[in-house]
């Protein structure tokens, strides 16, 4: 039977198409600028490569250069991951370093 030889060919065919070449949306494309909190990637995008913690407990602060971690980590995150140096205390409010670009030469004033 030829209808059957053809219909088996037939599914061949349709198996074998697939749509390619089609891009899934890029759910990043948002959350990447507009809302958030600020990220390392952009504090060290306006200067900053530390940030500035205090401890929630003592009130002890310090500078802490945060090199190592990631552009996509979020400034804010980093509070609850600080101990303290001085009472030990787990976590702190954190900001970015803004009193670095007060040393660092760069565009002159007018
Ligand atoms: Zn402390």
């Amino acid at each position: 039977m030829a209808s059957e030889e053809e219909h088996a060919a037939g599914r061949m065919y349709c198996s074998s198409m697939r749509p390619i070449g089609k891009k899934p949306p890029a759910p990043s494309a948002k959350t990447r600028e507009s809302a958030g909190p600020m990220t390392l990637g952009n504090m060290r995008s306006l200067g900053p490569r530390s940030i500035d913690a205090t401890c929630k407990a003592c009130g002890h602060r310090e500078i802490v250069n945060v090199d190592d971690w990631p552009d996509e980590e979020p400034v804010p995150a980093l509070g609850p991951r600080m101990r303290c140096s001085n009472c030990g205390h787990l976590g702190a409010s954190v900001r970015p370093d803004w009193t670095q670009l007060r040393g660092v030469p760069g565009k002159p004033r007018p």
